[in-house]
């Protein structure tokens, strides 16, 4: 699960890890407001008005309506809500978000940390994730921050210095040392990276989180070093045990048809194709997909219906499946381990009935426990669905069905 910045920054904070301050907002009153108290608390005269959406590279993506910028800087109070009102509303389109953008409902007004002084403010990477590979989780960090850390991976990748951390033993010191070393740091930079570390790791294990990437983590002209951004990727299956980090769930920032799956038990993800697709079993669900591929079509999603697929589970996907205006056709893809294919095709021809008016072919493949009688089913229904044993042949209607 994914939340907000404003979010990941107040999670951090419970930890120890020092932040860029701020507060957020969802009108340009409150913007004002929380600009005022940020100058009482903090002593800022300036101010970053941030909109708050499930996507990075806000700061060089343009807001649709008014072409400000996700990320800006407000050089007065009476800025902040003028700055406010042109992203509030406004559909913000960044690197990440593809063209359709995404609706900013909130903002964060944070205090300008970018202030001179002693030294000329430095942007930093830090990411903390998973490696699978090593069983290990892995700091990243480089001096290239504020960049996109892709490319930095890419292009120059000994720029990014990593540093791997065995879950039993948990972050030695030495460790958090090394990578602030490797860092060019010194000094009180040196010391205020260490404990950055230190308080990021602790709160990436304690949250059970996947992914931690502050980028940029700032050293500020009077060398303290804190978070400017914060995105924070929650463990799904960790979740029940953190009721409070459950409820930072924005459902506005999630794809509706994948909210609706998720309430059935279904394991779906919408893509761009037109061929809607219904599987049990993730290996399956991608055979499915690459067949649908090789017979012309593009899969309009990936959807797993599970191990014990019913009626029920076979009418939800179908509802959801059908949601999608693309989908010209639905190949159904069904092996029946501990499922039988009767059991299935029973499911699907009540599935059919009760949604009713159906006006895209739909192919059925079963296979496996019963495929014979599960097939005779489908073939008895009188209802518009193909049925077919072989893969092979379920492409080829997949095909038929298409052109
Ligand atoms: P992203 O573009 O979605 O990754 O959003 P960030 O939170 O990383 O902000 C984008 C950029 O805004 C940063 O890389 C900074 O250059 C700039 N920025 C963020 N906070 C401040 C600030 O306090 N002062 C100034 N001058 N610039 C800032
Ligand atoms: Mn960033």
């Amino acid at each position: 699960m994914n939340i907000h910045e404003y979010q990941a920054k107040s999670v951090l904070k419970k930890y120890g890890v020092r932040i860029q301050e701020g507060y957020v907002a969802d009108t340009p009153t409150k913007a004002s407001e929380a600009a005022k108290k940020l100058n009482e608390e903090t002593g800022t005269s300036w101010y970053v008005v941030k909109a708050q959406i499930h996507a990075g590279g806000r700061g060089k993506g343009k807001i649709n309506e008014t072409g400000s910028n996700g990320v800006v800087l407000a050089k007065s109070l009476a800025e902040v809500p003028e700055k406010a009102e042109k992203i509030l509303g406004g559909t913000l389109v960044t690197k990440q978000t593809g063209d359709a953008g995404k609706v900013v409902h909130k903002i964060l007004v944070a205090q300008d940390v970018y202030y001179p002084g002693e030294s000329e403010p430095k942007e930093f990477y830090v990411g903390i994730l998973l490696d699978r590979a090593k069983g290990c989780n892995v700091i990243m960090a480089s001096t290239e921050g504020g960049m996109d850390i892709e490319e930095v991976a890419e292009k120059t990748p000994e720029k990014i210095v990593k540093e791997w951390v065995d879950p039993q033993l948990g972050l030695l010191s030495f460790q958090a040392r090394k990578v602030a070393f490797k860092l060019g740091l010194e000094g009180t930079a040196f010391k205020e990276m260490v404990k950055f570390i230190t308080s990021l790791y602790r709160a990436y294990v304690e949250t059970d989180s996947s992914m931690f990437e502050i980028n940029p983590a700032l050293k500020t002209s009077d060398n303290k070093i804190l978070a400017v951004d914060a995105k924070v990727n929650l463990d799904d299956n960790a979740l029940y045990r953190h009721p409070d980090l459950a409820e930072l769930r924005d459902l506005s920032e999630e794809d509706p048809l994948e909210v609706e799956a998720g309430e059935s038990g279904l394991n779906y993800v919408k893509l761009d194709g037109n061929v809607g697709c219904m599987v049990n079993g993730a290996g399956l669900a991608m055979a499915t997909m690459d067949i649908i591929k090789l017979s012309g079509g593009d899969p309009a999603n990936f959807l797993d219906v599970g191990g014990s697929a019913n009626a029920k589970t076979v009418e939800a996907g179908f509802r959801i499946i059908l949601k999608d205006p693309n989908v010209k056709a639905i190949l159904i893809n069904v092996f029946g381990g501990i499922v039988r294919c009767d059991r299935v095709a029973q499911g699907v021809v009540e599935a059919y009935k009760n949604i009713g008016d159906i006006k895209v072919p739909i192919i059925v493949r079963l296979q496996g426990t019963n495929a014979e009688e599960g097939k005779k089913i489908i073939d008895e229904s009188g209802l518009k669905v193909v049925g077919a044993v072989l893969l092979k042949d379920a492409a080829e209607r997949v095909k038929e069905a298409l052109s």
